[in-house]
């Protein structure tokens, strides 16, 4: 009799990802605001770079993403030997998964964290352990109260994505200090380089001080190179070399790498992208608020929107009526969410063809 290949356990458990949407049926040009990107897109400088990789595209990249590695180090004066660039931030938290975690073990994440956590830990056999949150914000009491003997892993966004709330680093500090010593903290950083508060640090002194303690960063986001699929983890030295050893000899391409160097070295450009979310990510929140919606205070670059109960104005009917207008946004009942939607910080026009969209949404449905 004829048995199919089983996956090992735990693989049909997962829900795939669904990641944002990209296109309306119609072919019109949407507005993209589903997936976090930049709207101000790569420095020029990065897309020259990858440009001038082409002439490479017959050999294998260098596997220890020297150059990169040194940028990185560089601008924020870290460790070389320690940082580790992967295919994607999220290759880097996979392959912490894949060292760390398996059948038996348990990870904890927050409620409504990044779902890719999730992903990883059924992935390795592993058994996902959901902390409540309070008010859309991780709690530190609830991730400790469930730590156990079995726990091997915490899985933080900070920002999270999709609520874009964030812990102080006292409290990250206190979380870790706090969690027993095999315990693995991963910082997943995303938006690091969005957060304009004082009492936010990203964990590169944590990492640094701490055996225990991860930091994961992504070029996706304000770099705006999503497609080239380039992250980096900066982590202690045992785990730099557990990962180091499972990963792909050649993870990271050539184009990648070059324009992530080109990247990390135009501050101008980073800083541009910083300052207009400074300035639309207020006036946005704000905007929706005047509609009458509640919008949770975010400090990445996009809002957490809620609707109401009722279906003529809910998130569902919002999500169908903007799409209506060729604008794209992200549905969160995934994240546990069904009533809120999640949209990015755009350029000025996409901004003001949301706040309008929405308005005529709410006003129509009256
Ligand atoms: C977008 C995002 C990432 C980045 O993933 P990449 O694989 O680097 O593109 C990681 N974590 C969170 C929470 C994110 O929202």
């Amino acid at each position: 009799m004829a048995i199919a290949p089983q996956p090992k356990s735990g693989i049909l458990e997962i829900e795939p990802y669904v990641p944002g949407e990209s296109r309306l049926p119609a072919g019109v040009p949407p507005i993209k605001l589903s997936s976090n990107e930049t709207p101000l897109g790569p420095s020029p400088k990065a897309i020259a770079a990858f440009k001038g990789a082409a002439k490479e595209l017959a050999r294998y990249p260098d596997g220890a993403s020297t150059g990169l590695r040194a940028a990185i180090a560089g601008r924020y004066g870290l460790n070389a030997d320690r940082i580790v660039c992967g295919a994607g931030s999220d290759e880097l938290l996979g392959l912490l998964g894949h060292a760390y975690l398996g059948p038996g073990d348990e990870a904890i994440f927050t409620e409504h964290g990044f779902l890719v956590y999730r992903i990883i830990v059924l992935a390795n056999g592993a058994t996902p352990v959901v902390a409540p949150e309070k008010n859309l914000r991780a709690d530190i009491d609830e991730i400790l109260e469930r730590v156990s003997a079995r726990t091997k892993v915490v899985f933080l966004a900070n920002p999270n994505n999709p609520t874009g709330t964030y812990l102080s680093i006292d409290e990250v500090r206190a979380l870790r200090a706090k969690l027993p010593a095999h315990v693995l903290l991963v910082l997943d950083a995303a938006y690091a380089e969005y957060v304009r508060r004082n009492d936010y640090e990203a964990g590169i002194e944590l990492v640094a001080t701490t055996p225990n303690t991860v930091m994961t960063r992504t070029f996706s986001k304000i770099h705006g190179l999503a497609a080239l699929r380039l992250g980096w983890a900066y982590c202690p030295e045992a785990v730099a070399d557990a990962i180091n050893r499972i990963r792909g000899p050649f993870n990271v391409s050539t184009p990648a790498q070059a324009a992530g160097v080109a990247a990390m070295e135009d501050r101008a450009h980073e800083e541009a992208a910083a300052a207009h979310n400074e300035r639309w990510l207020p006036w946005l929140a704000a905007e929706i608020e005047k509609l009458g919606l509640k919008v949770t205070p975010s400090v990445a670059n996009f809002l957490l929107v809620h609707f109401a109960e009722d279906a003529a104005r809910g998130a569902l009917a919002a999500d169908a009526f903007l799409k209506s207008r060729a604008i794209i946004v992200r549905r969160v009942d995934a994240y546990g969410l069904p009533n809120a939607l999640r949209m990015t910080v755009g350029t000025e026009a996409d901004n003001r063809a949301v706040v309008s969209a929405l308005a005529d949404f709410l006003g129509g449905a009256a």
